[in-house]
Order: C-alpha cells, then structure tokens, then sequence
C-alpha cells in the first residue's frame, strides 16, 4: 500500500543505526540545533514498560512493537519529533519523513560500547550488525529509498556535519510545508 503521510509542517526524523554510531548523541544536537523534540525509545520501553520482561543473557528487553507503536501515535502525528532508536522496521512508514542510519567503523563500534561496560557478547552481536550493514539493509526494506539517508559517524567532524546537514533538510521541510 502507499503510505498515507500525515498533514504536518515541520518533519518528523528518525535517527537509526547499530548501538554505538551516535544516535543519542546526534539526535540530542538535531534537536536543539533545529528546535525538534527528542524521543529516545529505549528510555521510553523501560520508563513505561513497552516489553515483555527482560533478557537476561543479552542484557536487554523484550520489545513490544504493537505497545511502543500505541504509545507513540499520539506523539508522531504532529511532526517535529526526533526520534532514536536502534531497528527502525516496525515504525509505521507513514511516520517518517527522513530516515536517517549512522554508520561507523568497527573499532569505534567496538571501542564506544567497551567504554560503555557492554557484555562480550553484547558488543560482538553489535559490531557484527554493524559489518552486515543489518540496520541500513531494514531501512530500505522498510522505507522508500528517497527517505533514506546512511551517514558516517566515525569522527566530531563527522557529527557535526550530520547535525547541519539534517538541520538543513528540517528548515527546508519547513520551508515548503508552511501554510
Ligand atoms: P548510540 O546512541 O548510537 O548508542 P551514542 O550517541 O550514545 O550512540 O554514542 C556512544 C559514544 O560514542 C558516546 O560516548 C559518544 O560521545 C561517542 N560517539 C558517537 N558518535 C561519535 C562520533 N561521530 N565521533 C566521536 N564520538 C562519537
Ligand atoms: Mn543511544
């Protein structure tokens, strides 16, 4: 089916990519870089218990799509929103007016979720996600290619030129959706 996107005047963005790529730390930037409203997730499915418990041997919860999806209709519906988060295949497409999937080199995977105390095999799990591309491959399964934007985030440097380039596209979005 199309996607039936939704009437709003400023963008709704996600920010998606394996943990580790700077996905917190860029959608914190956006945000106030271009005035949108965070969402970050994870903190979201623990805060209001969107799971079905927790998974010991992987550290993490059990996410609830159906439950996360509800809870964040509401928020979505009026643009604006920043969005983080690390899969991005069960949000509705219609959502979205940009896709955005932050990539980086192994080591720094690597390295960032080390410094972050991940389990062994946490990391492992992770850095391969990162190699097999998972996240990008989701991306195009789930969103028309246009909306999709894979960027690197392996330096500073890197970050900032992420934040302008996406802050660019909001006031563009802007620009041609106002009334
Ligand atoms: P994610 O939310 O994708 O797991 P974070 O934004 O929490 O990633 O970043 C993890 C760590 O890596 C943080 O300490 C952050 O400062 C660092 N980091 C992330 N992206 C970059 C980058 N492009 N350059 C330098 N450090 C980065
Ligand atoms: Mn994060």
């Amino acid at each position: 089916a199309l996607p039936t996107s939704l009437p709003r005047s400023s963008p709704n963005i996600l920010i998606t990519g394996t943990p580790g790529t700077g996905k917190t730390t860029t959608a914190e930037m956006l945000a106030l870089a271009a005035g949108l409203q965070k969402v970050t997730v994870g903190d979201l499915v623990k805060e209001r218990s969107l799971h079905d418990g927790y998974h010991e041997e992987m550290d993490t919860y059990w996410l609830n799509e159906d439950k996360v999806v509800d809870e964040m209709e509401g928020m979505m519906a009026g643009g604006g929103m920043c969005v983080d988060f690390h899969t991005c295949g069960f949000f509705p497409e219609r959502w979205f007016d940009l896709v955005v999937v932050l990539r980086a080199d192994t080591k720094n995977v690597y390295d960032r979720l080390e410094a972050r105390r991940y389990r062994p095999n946490k990391i492992a799990e992770n850095v391969e996600c990162e190699i097999m591309q998972v996240v990008l491959d989701e991306a195009y399964e789930s969103y028309r290619p246009e909306v999709v934007l894979e960027l690197r985030s392996d330096s500073v440097d890197d970050m900032e030129a992420n934040v302008e380039r996406i802050a660019a596209f909001v006031e563009q979005f802007r620009a041609s959706h106002a009334n």
